[in-house]
């Protein structure tokens, strides 16, 4: 459970990152407009006890220059971070890269558990009304916006308990990434001048993702919506703000209504395992011409001919596949991983008393850990299949040079690194 959540949250910081830089540009051109008094001197805002206190301190002094510059007042800035030093659990969180993954047949039963089945469709019940104003409002399928709430937060139950301004504060003071956290806290307290959100309510997870919705602060900013009407924007205690937030953001993502995620479907035998990847796409009609079917045998929907597609296998060619539409790319806006998108998709259709799967999962196979993927990666290297550098991550080129080499091997390439295949490597 911890590994996959420390995944899923550095897959969202990644995604952060994006954001992140283009905040920043933004933020620059309206600087030069800002006019903003500049205290000289302040008081220090806990007394340092040790030289690592005085690194933060240091490090707030000329955080809060930054901060005034972006149109923080003083006043906002001294009461948020009265009193906050580093989080040492931040740090390691930041610091640690899981090395080991979940299969994805694991990390789906969890999410699709019949518990959260079952509060989703009481959920769905209970906010009727609501559900029906936000689908007028935002064109996003009720099934698809309670699916990720249940997936985001579990209905509201974990929204995280940690303080978003001290972990953004630790994050942009020795993250990984510090860049992120300081333009991550900008936004933080831009929130809590709205008055949004006392800073002592603004919780969330160790990397800043808020409230029900999850959302980084910039995130936040750029898309949380006020829907009970009461001047707040409040991911946190309103349903209606949490469940209207997550619809306008998919909606601005680009989400299609009346469209939706995907088809499980079977391959026919010779079929070329080599366009199974999201980075292509062709029409569901296409796709259908090269042999692709429905995996509960009913035909493709007539309106979804030219719609485009891409042919994702989570485990390989050995385990089940999906035919993903645009609404499944929209969903990885949310959270930029394969396995929450199709979670999302299939926990939505569980609502509606479907989305089991039908193909067989490769139980025998299991995910490499990150040494392996990076000794696998090495192997192909030695091997003459270029991809780059050996990080651990499993890329375009990377799976473009397993790819090849199972090619050469006779394998189908489907450019899915598996234990079996990292001992074929190590053998020869
Ligand atoms: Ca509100």
């Amino acid at each position: 459970m911890t590994t996959r959540f420390s995944r899923r949250l550095s897959l969202r910081l990644v995604a952060g990152v994006a954001v992140t830089l283009s905040s920043l540009l933004m933020s620059g051109c309206a600087d030069a407009n800002t006019h903003v008094r500049v205290p000289e001197t302040r008081k220090p805002l806990a007394p340092p006890v040790n030289a690592d206190n005085q690194r933060f301190a240091d490090w707030l002094t000329e955080f809060r220059l930054e901060a005034m510059k972006a149109g923080i007042r003083p006043q906002t800035f001294d009461r948020a971070l009265a009193g906050v030093g580093p989080d040492e659990d931040v740090v390691a969180a930041d610091q640690n890269q899981p090395e080991f993954v979940k299969p994805v047949w694991e990390y789906l039963k969890g999410a699709l558990s019949d518990k959260r089945v079952q509060r989703g469709q009481a959920a769905l019940a209970e906010n009727k009304a609501l559900l029906d104003r936000l689908e007028k409002a935002y064109g996003v399928d009720r099934h698809v916006i309670v699916s990720i709430w249940g997936l985001e937060s579990n209905f509201g139950d974990f929204m995280g308990t940690q303080s978003v301004v001290r972990s953004l504060a630790t994050l942009g003071f020795e993250g990984r990434r510090p860049d992120y956290g300081r333009t991550q806290l900008v936004a933080a307290l831009k929130i809590i001048q709205a008055g949004d959100v006392q800073p002592e309510e603004m919780l969330g997870s160790w990397a800043g993702a808020m409230g029900q919705t999850q959302f980084i602060p910039t995130t936040y900013l750029a898309h949380a919506m006020d829907f009970d009407g009461d001047g707040r924007r409040d991911i946190w205690h309103s349903t209606a703000d949490t469940l209207a937030s997550t619809a306008h953001y998919l909606e601005v993502s680009g989400w299609e209504t009346g469209g939706h995620w995907g088809y499980e479907v079977t391959m026919p035998a010779g079929f070329d395992y080599a366009l199974a990847d999201m980075s292509l796409t062709k029409s569901v009609g296409e796709w259908s011409k090269l042999g692709l079917k429905r995996a509960d045998g009913r035909p493709f929907a007539a309106t979804d001919a030219q719609a485009g597609s891409s042919l994702f296998l989570p485990a390989g060619y050995k385990g089940p596949a999906f035919l993903v539409l645009k609404d499944f790319k929209t969903i990885l806006a949310y959270n930029n991983s394969t396995s929450y998108a199709l979670a999302v998709s299939l926990l939505a259709d569980r609502f509606r008393g479907g989305g089991e799967i039908r193909g067989a999962w490769p139980l025998d196979e299991r995910p490499l850990s990150r040494s392996e993927r990076e000794e696998l990666q090495t192997l192909l290297t030695a091997k003459g299949y270029d991809h780059g550098k050996a990080d651990g991550i499993i890329g375009y080129n990377t799976r473009k040079a397993i790819r090849s080499y199972q090619a050469s091997i006779g394998l189908p390439p489907d450019g899915y690194p598996t234990s079996s295949l990292l001992d074929r490597m190590r053998a020869k």
